[in-house]
């Protein structure tokens, strides 16, 4: 089959779960047994989202082949379980570069260069990149911002411009909208969805679906005018009502047939609806876990979506041990050895969160002490590893000093050095040890046994400063165990404490790679400790 492409746009506001109704198009035209892909095209001028804060557009998501890219990515992984590569995020940052490195080249010949049709050009040629590599039947393009955006105009000039090209049968749009309720009228408004909708028709585009988000159902009266005012045929009119977990959107898509619709607007007949046996038995089962194990997450981002990948992934593992994870921040800025006994209080395990600088170490580093010294499940994720590493240091190890050269440029005991590789960069931008590597795992150690007696597993990484393996022999002789080691650059990925019931740091980010269908072992064994705890 000819490669079709679909369009997700947004109005009105944002915020609406656009990446997650992409992943859920995604998934349901995958079980149809479609080859698909998802990409994330967003308009702003980062070359990636690995230099912003996650306060900016929440964590930084990390694809196996080494690309920082929008945690919408996550989305399309944990609902498909398809790995996305690093042409799977595009932003207008990497479009411009592209476009001028090549007129420094000289490529261009002379002509000036505008943004139609140069920048168009290449948002055009990085939408069809894709299926250059290999086949896909649908590759699904969600693209970021809001309609009305200055920024996302080029975007929408090229989607335009695509689907002139390719015809109604080949590219379509769907189109997510808000419907607000206003309780004081008691009513349910459209017009900010029609405005939507005609300023997407004044820039050449009739979306063919529309996807309408409210917090309230909506009457098939409703749905039928703005099916009238906006061109559009009222089954292809859906609703996503606000449901109690990302997880069930897929299936009320379905239910209202969004990928039949999809399919039979690009000329194929939808034929049978597939069943999502797996998909129904993990949210029967996510329904049945009530019993709750209390996760406390150390870290300093006040906000859910800086530890996005961590909270899902606790959340599926929760759901294979039948049991509900209730997350709870703690900020590692206030934690004293005063307060920690008090801030840790009713946790069932804690999660020692990833971060950067030097704000709210030593708090994660407390938080390290006691967990140890309490006997509680501890899971250090890449700084939070490195921590729990300096910890052991400092009160074991007696080297009241120890610190990362991240944190300390002198401390004669940086039992957390700066990798090799990294020393002589200067430039911050996609250039930190990233993506997947391999990693073997001592055999008869806590973590080989978690990850069902493998010896051999391959996790992403997003990190500058690493183990320091002059310190490797105290460790070990002191109780620390680096059993997880890079073969290739031996360095330490993973450390535990045999001696303790579940306490382990890894370098990596098993976040990255827990799934719907597939939770991480790690995760799953953590949630299974601190489960225990809380028994
Ligand atoms: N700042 C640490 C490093 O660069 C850890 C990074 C992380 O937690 N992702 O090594």
């Amino acid at each position: 089959m000819e490669t079709r492409y679909i369009f997700i746009t947004g109005g009105v506001a944002s915020s609406l779960g656009k990446g997650i109704i992409s992943a859920s198009l995604g998934k349901l035209l995958q079980s149809r047994g479609y080859e698909i892909t998802i990409q994330k095209f967003d308009p702003y001028i980062n070359i990636d989202p690995g230099t912003l804060n996650p306060y900016e557009h929440g964590e930084c998501y990390v694809t196996a082949d080494g690309q920082e890219t929008d945690l919408d990515l996550g989305h399309y992984e944990r609902f498909t379980g398809i790995q996305m590569t690093r042409d799977n995020s595009v932003t207008t940052g990497r479009i411009y570069l592209s476009v001028i490195e090549r007129e420094r080249r000289g490529d261009y010949l002379g002509k000036t260069i505008q943004v139609v049709p140069h920048i168009t050009d290449e948002i055009k040629r990085r939408i069809l990149l894709n299926a250059t590599k290999r086949h896909f039947d649908f590759v699904i393009t969600e693209i970021g911002g809001t309609i009305g955006d200055i920024e996302s105009q080029p975007f929408l000039e090229a989607i335009r411009q695509l689907r002139w090209e390719m015809g109604p049968q080949r590219a379509l749009n769907v189109h997510l909208t808000y419907v607000p309720y206003l309780a004081a009228a008691g009513e349910l408004k459209t017009k900010p969805t029609q405005t939507s909708v005609k300023q997407l028709q004044g820039f050449g585009i009739q979306p063919e679906v529309l996807v309408l988000r409210s917090e309230h159902e909506l009457s098939d009266e409703l749905r039928l005018k703005v099916a009238r005012f906006c061109n559009v045929d009222v089954e292809a009119v859906i609703q996503s009502q606000d449901l109690p977990s990302i997880y069930e959107v897929p299936v009320n898509m379905q239910r209202q047939g969004l990928d039949a619709i999809c399919l039979k607007k690009m000329g194929i007949t939808p034929g049978e609806t597939p069943q999502l046996g797996l998909w129904h038995d993990f949210l029967e089962r996510r329904k049945n876990a009530t019993e709750v194990v209390n996760i406390g997450l150390v870290g300093k981002y006040d906000l859910q979506d800086a530890y996005k990948s961590i909270l899902e992934s606790l959340a599926h593992a929760g759901t294979y041990n039948d049991c509900k994870v209730r997350a709870h921040f703690i900020n590692s800025e206030l934690i004293t050895r005063d307060n920690v006994e008090e801030l840790l209080k009713g946790m069932n395990g804690i999660v020692i969160c990833p971060g950067f600088g030097q704000r709210g170490i030593e708090g994660k580093i407390i938080a390290a002490e006691y967990t140890r010294t309490h006997d509680l499940p501890t899971f250090g994720i890449c700084l939070g590893m490195q921590m729990m590493v300096i910890e052991f240091a400092r009160n074991v190890l007696g080297y009241a000093d120890a610190n990362s050269r991240e944190m300390d440029q002198t401390t004669p005991h940086n039992v957390i050095d700066i990798m090799e590789e990294q020393k002589n960069i200067t430039q911050m931008g996609g250039t930190m040890r990233l993506g997947a590597y391999d990693c073997q795992v001592r055999e008869g150690s806590k973590t080989f046994e978690a990850y069902g007696g493998q010896t051999l597993v391959k996790e992403r990484h997003r990190h500058r400063y690493e183990f320091n393996n002059r310190y490797l022999e105290a460790y070990e002789r002191n109780g620390m165990q680096c059993v997880g080691v890079n073969p290739a650059a031996n360095l330490v990925e993973i450390v535990e404490m045999p001696d303790l019931h579940w306490y382990i740091g890894t370098q990596f980010h098993p976040e990255y790679s827990s799934t719907v269908l597939h939770p991480h072992p790690l995760f799953m064994s953590f949630v299974k400790a601190s489960f225990a705890v809380a028994k």
